[in-house]
C-alpha cells in the first residue's frame, strides 16, 4: 500500500466498473491492457458480479423451497454457464442447442426447464431423454405433441402450463410478454380447462404452473399483480383436483442501463414472499427464470475508435463494435452507456457512436458527449446480457472474443472468431490461403 490514500471511483450503478488513477478497470483488471492483449471488440465479464447477482436471489429466497433457473439465452457462453452450474444454478432453456450447452458446461439436466412457443418433436425427444425437470408448455397443440412423444418413449413428460396473466410489465413492447395479444402463454381464462386436458393425457404429468410477463421490469407492481393472478389460478386448478407442485414466476427483473433503479432481487423477493405467505402459499416450491438480472451488469464491451467524422448536422464516431456485436440499440432502440477507457480533461463533443456495418440502423449510442480521438478505446456498459448471445456474422464479421475476469486474473472463454470458423459449415468452399 502507498502512504497516500487513493479511492478508486466505481461508475454509478456499475459497482464492478471502476476508474483507478484515470484508467477503467473491471474489478482488478485494466481494460486497456486487456484490449491490447486480445484486440477489440472484446467482451469482458466479472465473475464476481455474475455470482453476486445469483447470490442476491438466493438471499432473497433463503429458507424457501426454490430453484433459480438461469434463462441462458441472455448469455449462453460456456464459461458463464460453467460458473453458474458450479454455483448450483438451474437453467431455463429455449432450444435443443441450449440443452447441449448446459450439458457441455456440466449442468444438471434435472435442474433444467424448457420454455418457448415452438419446441420441435426432436427437441422434446432430446429433453425427455436427458431427463429435464419440466416443460413449460405454451399451447394445446404443444401438449398433444408432447404427450405423443413421451408415450413413444414410454415416459411421462413433466409439464407446467405457461399462463399469460394479462398484466402490463410497463416495458418496451418488444420485451413485454404477459399481455393479451402477445404470442406467449395460454390466456388465464382458459388455463383451468387446459390443465384438465393435460391431466387426462397419459404421457404427461402436471407438476407446475408458469408465467413470464416481460423483461427489463423496473417496478414491483407487475410482479405483485402477476402473483395474485397466478395464485387465483392455482386455487382453481387444485380445487378441480389437480395438484400444482411448483409455481414458476418467470424472470424479467431489470438492470441499470440509463440510471434505471429496479429493485434488487434480495429486496424484491422478501416483499413478494410476504404476499405469498399472506395467501397461504409460503411453503410451495418456487421456480424463477431470471436472465438479464443475472449477467447484464456483469459485462462490458470494449471497442476502439476507428474514425471521427465531424459533419454539419451530426458528428460520427465510428467504432469497431457494431450491431452484429451489440444488437440491442438496433433491435429495441436500447440505451447502453459509453465511457472512455482513459479519463481525460479534453473538451468533449457530441457524437453519434456507430459501427462499421452497412446499415443506418447500426448505431451504438445517440448524442453522446465524449472527448475521444482516433485510436482511443471506449467501454460499452451493461453488455453482459443479450449482446454476445444475439451476436451475428452480419457483414461476415467474426464474433468478438470473451474474457472472464476474476479479481485481477483473466481467462479467455471464447477466442475471436476467424473467417475459417465462419466458412466451416458451408459446403463447396475452397480452403483459405495461408
Ligand atoms: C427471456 C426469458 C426469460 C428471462 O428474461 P429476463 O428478462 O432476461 O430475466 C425468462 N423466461 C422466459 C420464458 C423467457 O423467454
Amino acid at each position: 500500500m502507498t502512504a497516500t490514500a487513493y479511492t478508486p471511483t466505481a461508475l454509478p450503478g456499475h459497482p464492478h466498473v471502476v476508474y483507478r488513477h484515470g484508467k477503467l478497470f473491471l474489478d482488478g483488471v485494466d481494460l486497456n491492457a486487456l484490449a491490447i492483449e486480445y484486440g477489440t471488440p472484446l467482451f469482458a465479464y466479472s465473475a464476481e458480479a455474475i455470482l453476486a447477482a445469483l447470490a442476491a436471489y438466493q438471499r432473497g429466497l433463503a429458507g424457501r423451497d426454490f430453484m433459480v433457473c438461469y434463462a441462458m439465452k441472455a448469455n449462453s457462453s460456456l464459461g458463464i454457464l460453467r460458473l453458474r452450474a458450479g454455483a448450483g444454478c438451474g437453467f431455463d432453456i429455449v432450444s435443443g442447442g441450449e440443452l447441449d450447452r448446459v450439458l457441455a458446461a456440466g449442468g444438471d439436466p434435472a435442474k433444467v426447464i424448457f420454455s418457448g412457443v415452438g419446441k420441435t418433436e426432436a427437441e422434446m425427444h432430446q429433453a425427455l431423454t436427458a431427463g429435464i425437470a419440466c416443460f413449460n408448455v405454451e399451447s394445446e397443440q404443444e401438449l398433444e405433441v408432447l404427450d405423443a412423444v413421451a408415450r413413444t418413449l414410454g415416459l411421462r413428460a413433466p409439464v407446467s402450463i405457461r399462463v399469460n396473466p394479462n398484466v402490463d410489465a410497463k416495458t418496451h413492447p418488444y420485451i413485454s410478454t404477459g399481455l393479451k395479444g402477445n404470442k406467449f402463454g395460454i390466456a388465464h381464462e382458459h388455463t383451468l380447462q387446459v390443465y384438465q386436458r393435460a391431466d387426462a393425457m397419459p404421457g404427461l404429468r402436471v407438476v407446475g404452473i408458469d408465467c413470464h410477463i416481460g423483461s427489463q421490469i423496473t417496478r414491483e407492481e407487475p410482479y405483485m399483480d402477476a402473483m395474485d393472478r397466478m395464485l387465483d389460478l392455482v386455487e382453481a386448478i387444485e380445487t378441480a383436483g389437480i395438484p400444482i407442485a411448483h409455481i414458476d414466476f418467470g424472470g424479467g427483473l431489470g438492470i441499470n442501463y440509463d440510471g434505471d433503479q429496479p429493485p434488487a432481487a434480495d429486496q424484491l423477493w422478501p416483499r413478494l414472499l410476504k404476499q405469498l405467505d399472506a395467501r397461504g402459499f409460503g411453503q410451495r416450491k418456487l421456480l424463477l427464470e431470471p436472465g438479464r438480472s443475472l449477467v447484464g451488469n456483469a459485462g462490458v464491451c470494449v471497442s476502439k475508435v476507428l474514425y471521427l467524422k465531424p459533419g454539419e448536422q451530426k458528428n460520427f464516431c465510428i467504432v469497431d463494435a457494431a450491431m452484429n456485436d451489440l444488437p440491442r440499440p438496433a433491435m429495441y432502440q436500447a440505451y447502453h452507456a459509453i465511457v472512455p477507457l482513459v479519463q481525460n480533461n479534453a473538451p468533449a463533443s457530441v457524437w453519434e457512436v456507430v459501427g462499421p456495418v452497412c446499415e443506418s440502423g447500426d448505431w451504438i449510442g445517440h448524442e453522446r458527449s465524449l472527448a475521444v480521438q482516433r485510436g482511443d478505446r471506449v467501454a460499452v456498459l451493461s453488455a453482459g446480457a443479450y449482446c454476445m448471445s444475439m451476436a451475428s456474422n452480419y457483414n461476415s464479421r467474426g464474433r468478438a472474443a470473451e474474457i472472464l475476469v476474476s479479481g485481477a486474473s483473466t481467462q479467455l472463454i471464447r477466442r475471436r472468431e476467424t473467417s475459417q470458423d465462419q466458412l466451416r459449415a458451408e459446403l463447396g468452399t475452397l480452403p483459405l490461403a495461408g
